[in-house]
């Protein structure tokens, strides 16, 4: 059967049509002046369209748009939300100041949250991306990013009546939007192709508006494509791994050349998790044309990637049997001019050599790292250290910058309104300043508690069929069901459970939501424990399962409960932003010190559960951790929330986590940290090398000869003399001078001579690093020495010992620790 599909526009009056170019970019959706434009058209058409502007525009009949022409309260509030839109377009929100907008920054994911009604997201992953674009957007900064379209996306959850999960795909339909085919002069769609173990597979090109920001999506759904290759951006994150393999070379690879093929020549690449990390090899042969070597490109590349690991095990699930990879990419040696081993062991840990793992390719093959939060930042720099195997822990090459979410997208309405009353309208452009937001203290009490109250109704009052009450102190919990979640923890004691949910005086109720992996058998089971915990012990008049877990449903809780609820294994939760979500919109936080919670918690903010010991055996870190979930919501939450009509202390609980909180963890601040610790660095290299233009590739090359002589030369640099001025022991207060004298064969500029101060906090046995840097003062070039100093403070008694160590000055080579070149 053939088929064939002819979409008809609708035609809107002329004085309408900025309708349009609202509609086609996800802007509308963080700008509550813009969504109450489009709902007030038709508000029950709105929500059934996704809400999905374009679908409104594309379903409404006619008359409603001659009446609309018409209507003079209508047409002023367009007009409005029009010159809004024009001048974020034109302007941001506010304009990073220190980065200079010629370095294109290239960002890629295999996910992007952007609205629930635009399917390219699964869970956290996503989200994180699509507020980093929004945010990205706002500051000005020059971004563009790269994805895959999925026509299907991920996919709709419901429960069969077993509680079991059932899995159903919907259309993601290009023809309601916000993007467009890009094409070529002759308005056929632009291509690009990519080889597929020696299949040409092609993709088209679609462009998704975010704020300022272009998303490039590749989709392989064309006719020039087999069947199978037209399917290969069908779906995310289902099949197995060899659909896998054949989407990453398409993102990674295709990427690049789409990025080519748009005549964009970025500056620097951000990894989001490593799926994209075959964009390496796209970006070397690129060099190699250009007359480098393998080694040398790899510098090139190295330089200027940044890549974010989001995993807290090493044993993450995106590795490929190393067969698989030379069936996918063919004879290396023949492309590249390394063997295929060489090739391998880049992906290879040294644990594992039958995988090869995209994460350990992407740490090797990129200057700049980072984990998501600063516990998982220690956390990976333990497990990942024999990657390093020279380096102590602490040296292990990779920052700590924490997640922060999008405030517009996640703030409700009412409080962006309070905000703009007592913070001062402008507040969003000031998002990571903390005194604008001590302010949060002059809101009066009474005006707080009754947006919250408001908030919860409104959540209750969409849950249909339940018996839930506003009134009821609520916890939510949501999130993808994963075993180290712990979804099932709170249900440990059923008895001790009720009692508390059941209480008549003081009663509880908790909703949950979250889907499970469609091949996470036991992530279902979770659920399925979840729902018959429900059933059986008779407490769906407290407790309601919400099915479909998406951006819809977590804007809607973390604007309503009254506490948020977080039991992962400490460590595993690499950072979490559910949580933060909750915090800006007044909810409190009761969470294991996880993620971005073990940096965040104070006892002035909200509560913690168990604590930071590690239990190795699984039962006793479960009972532990049970017994202090319950004994903090009894004892403590209850009893406050319950304290009076409107009670007092928790609502200056809710002041001061809104305001220390909504700025530390705001996704502006998570920019600032991107672009002072990676963007900067890696642009900077840019600079250096002007490693795009084809001229100036002979610089680069010095940089390479540079790169190669202090190899060969390293083993002459000697720290000839270190000495205590005045003496190694002295009294507080006095003051000290070190001096190092260093043989090297360098000049005084390549090295970087650090004191590291061993500082043990027990935590996993993972020491906090606090490194200064001694100040190159004289030199006595006949000799090749140099003499490097340093002044230390003497507050209080105590035996320090410093590791004094010598490696290449990573201003010069931002490699410097990959090198495996330090003295000590
Ligand atoms: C924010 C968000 C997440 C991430 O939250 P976690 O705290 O990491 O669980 C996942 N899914 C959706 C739909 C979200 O909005």
């Amino acid at each position: 059967m053939r088929t064939i599909q002819l979409h008809i526009r609708s035609s809107l009056p002329k004085n309408l049509e900025p309708l349009w170019d609202l509609a086609r970019n996800v802007w509308w959706s963080w700008n509550s002046n813009a969504i109450n434009l489009f709902r007030r058209i038709d508000p029950q058409e709105y929500e059934a369209s996704g809400p999905c502007p374009l679908k409104l525009l594309n379903t409404l009949p006619s008359s409603t748009w001659e009446n609309l022409k018409e209507d003079n309260g209508f047409l002023e509030h367009l007009n409005e939300v029009y010159n809004e839109f024009k001048n974020y377009l034109e302007n941001g929100v506010t304009k990073v100041t220190d980065y200079n907008p010629a370095n294109k920054i290239a960002y890629f994911s295999m996910e992007f949250g952007l609205h629930e009604s635009i399917l390219l997201y699964s869970g956290g992953l996503g989200v994180l991306s699509g507020d980093h674009l929004k945010t990205a957007s706002d500051l000005c900064l020059p971004l563009v990013a790269v994805g895959l379209f999925y026509s299907e996306g991920y996919f709709r959850q419901n429960l069969n009546s077993d509680g079991w999960q059932n899995e159903n795909y919907d259309p993601n339909d290009p023809f309601y939007l916000p993007m467009q085919l890009v094409t070529e002069s002759t308005n056929k769609p632009l291509l690009i192709d990519v080889n597929i173990a020696g299949e040409t597979v092609y993709s088209q090109i679609w462009k998704l508006n975010v704020g300022r920001i272009p998303l490039f999506l590749l989709d392989t759904n064309v006719r020039e494509n087999s069947y199978e290759s037209r399917n290969i951006t069908s779906r995310l994150y289902s099949g197995g791994q060899e659909l896998r393999i054949q989407q990453e070379i398409v993102l990674g690879v295709g990427g690049i050349k789409a990025l080519q093929k748009l005549n964009i020549s970025p500056a620097v690449y951000h990894l989001n998790e490593g799926h994209s990390a075959f964009l390496t090899l796209e970006r070397i042969s690129q060099f190699i044309k250009k007359g480098l070597n393998w080694q040398e490109a790899l510098i090139a590349t190295k330089g200027t990637q940044i890549f974010t690991v989001h995993t807290p095990v090493p044993a993450g699930n995106d590795a490929f049997p190393i067969q698989m990879l030379s069936k996918y990419l063919g004879n290396i040696f023949e492309k590249y001019g390394i063997s295929d081993e060489e090739f391998y062991n880049l992906g290879r840990s040294p644990d594992n050599h039958s995988e090869f793992s995209m994460p350990v390719f992407a740490l090797r093959t990129s200057g700049h790292r980072n984990g998501v939060s600063q516990l998982h930042k220690k956390v990976s720099k333990k497990i990942w250290k024999p990657l390093w195997p020279t380096l102590t822990e602490n040296e292990i090459p990779i920052n700590g910058i924490t997640n922060g979410v999008h405030t517009r997208t996640w703030l409700c309405n009412e409080l962006v309104e309070l905000f703009d009353f007592y913070l001062g309208k402008g507040w969003d452009a000031k998002l990571n300043e903390p005194n604008i937001w001590k302010r949060v203290e002059n809101i009066p009490n009474s005006e707080l508690w009754n947006v919250h109250l408001n908030r919860k109704s409104r959540l209750i009052s969409t849950i249909p069929k339940s018996e839930l009450s506003a009134e009821y102190l609520t916890i939510g919990f949501a999130r993808r069901f994963a075993s180290y979640k712990r979804g099932h923890l709170i249900f440990r004691n059923i008895d001790r459970l009720k009692k508390i949910l059941l209480n008549s005086e003081k009663p509880v109720q908790l909703i949950i939501s979250g889907k499970a992996h469609p091949a996470d058998n036991l992530g279902k089971e979770i659920i399925q424990k979840v729902v018959k915990s429900i059933q059986n012990e008779k407490l769906s008049s407290r407790i309601i399962f919400l099915e479909n877990y998406d951006m819809h449903i977590a804007q809607k809780l973390v604007r309503g409960v009254d506490v948020w609820l977080n039991t992962p294994i400490r460590p595993l939760e690499a950072s979490g932003t559910s949580g933060i979500k909750v915090a800006l919109n007044g909810g409190l936080n009761f969470s294991i010190l996880d993620g971005w919670w073990d940096e965040a918690f104070d006892p002035d903010l909200g509560w913690s559960i168990g604590n930071r010991e590690e239990v190795l055996n699984e039962n006793n870190r479960d009972d532990r951790d049970a017994v202090s979930l319950y004994d903090t919501l009894e004892y403590e939450i209850i009893p406050l929330y319950y304290s009076s009509k409107i009670p007092t202390e928790w609502i200056e609980k809710m002041k001061k986590s809104i305001s220390v909180l909504t700025p530390k963890f705001s996704a502006h601040r998570m920019l600032a940290d991107y672009i002072s610790k990676s963007y900067l660095p890696a642009a900077k290299f840019h600079e250096n090398w002007s490693i795009h233009s084809d001229g100036q590739i002979e610089s680069l090359k010095k940089h390479i000869n540079n790169v190669q002589f202090l190899k060969e030369k390293w083993k002459e640099v000697q720290i000839t003399r270190t000495e205590l001025k005045p003496s190694d022991t002295v009294i507080v207060g006095e003051n000290v001078s070190l001096q190092l004298e260093i043989h090297s064969p360098f000049p005084e500029n390549w090295l970087e001579v650090s004191l590291v101060l061993e500082n043990s906090d027990n935590m996993y046995g993972i020491s906090d690093r606090k490194d200064v840097n001694l100040v190159f003062v004289e030199t006595d070039p006949t000799h090749n020495q140099f003499i490097y100093a340093i002044d230390l403070e003497t507050k209080n008694p105590e035996i320090r010992t410093y590791t004094i160590r010598v490696c290449p000055n990573p201003i010069i080579f931002p490699e410097h620790l990959d090198l495996d070149l330090v003295a000590r």
